[in-house]
């Protein structure tokens, strides 16, 4: 007997209470669902692959969540009904924050999952602000639970002494900005996640992010990782783009490009 070939389903996750500097992220999901819609591009992934004209690739909205710490095991639960049919999943954050339910509900179904963290920052703090849920910290708790098999964190500038710790008590393979390198995504085996945190990318390509911090990749350098994944990608989240920074809706853009691209992977035949 043949398996169905797995869909990907994409679902919202309007959260960003957990953000220690600027809120704003929770508008992110329509806002992404607005540019990777509008009729000024079209559906078609890099590799021809025509989104619009794709039946496994469902939306499924955004998750309705409660305020406070509730709203984790909202998501956790959220996520883990859309996990149920074997299915693929792509969330829209929210902060950063969000990643520890979601691979929480992730964990329960897969071993021993690696995961490829892209981001100018490691959130790996123990704590930030008295708050251990911070967008700061989501690593950290990961790790500590032991949820999953493999961290690559690539993009890093901003390490600090603490987080070098952490980093080290937790075997995190940490690749620097200068360090970067597209050709990744080549060295994972499945199951896969995906985590992005749009401020990998320089402020100068994504200005609607609640950190700008300079020194960052380019677009097309974070398409090359994502597009050089050739292990199962089972699961990703696109975070931190905050609406209210935002330019021209330029950032909506480059979270809706992205979007399309681990779409395909998650797709791609190489995948299954
Ligand atoms: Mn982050
Ligand atoms: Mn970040």
């Amino acid at each position: 007997m043949i398996a169905r070939c797995p869909d990907v389903i994409l679902v919202g996750i309007p959260f960003d209470e957990n953000s220690s500097f600027l809120r704003g992220a929770a508008q992110a999901p329509s806002k992404i669902r607005e540019a990777l819609h509008s009729s000024s591009a079209n559906l078609s992934t890099e590799f021809g692959r025509d989104l619009g004209a794709e039946p496994r690739f469902r939306d499924a909205g955004d998750l309705s969540l409660p305020s406070g710490a509730v709203a984790f095991a909202a998501i956790e639960q959220g996520v883990a009904e859309l996990l149920e049919n074997g299915d693929r999943m792509v969330a829209l954050g929210g902060d950063h924050a969000i990643t520890y339910p979601i691979i929480r509900a992730f964990a329960k179904r897969y071993d021993r999952l690696s995961v490829l963290h892209l981001d100018a920052h490691p959130d790996l703090y123990d704590e930030f602000d008295g708050n251990r849920l911070s967008h700061a910290c989501p690593f950290a708790r990961i790790m500590e639970e032991g949820l999953i098999g493999q961290l690559v964190q690539m993009g890093i500038r901003t390490m600090t002494p603490e987080q070098k710790a952490q980093a080290e008590r937790f075997g995190v393979e940490v690749v620097t900005a200068v360090q970067w390198t597209n050709e990744i995504g080549a060295k994972f085996g499945g199951p896969m996640y995906l985590s992005l945190d749009l401020d990998v990318l320089d402020p100068a390509f994504a200005p609607g992010l609640s950190h700008h911090e300079p020194g960052g990749v380019s677009v097309r350098d974070v398409l090359s990782a994502v597009q050089s994944i050739r292990a199962p990608l089972i699961g990703a989240d696109i975070v931190e783009y905050n609406p209210v920074r935002d330019v021209n809706g330029v950032t909506a853009m480059v979270a809706a490009k992205c979007l399309k691209e681990v779409v395909d992977r998650m797709l791609s035949a190489a995948g299954q």
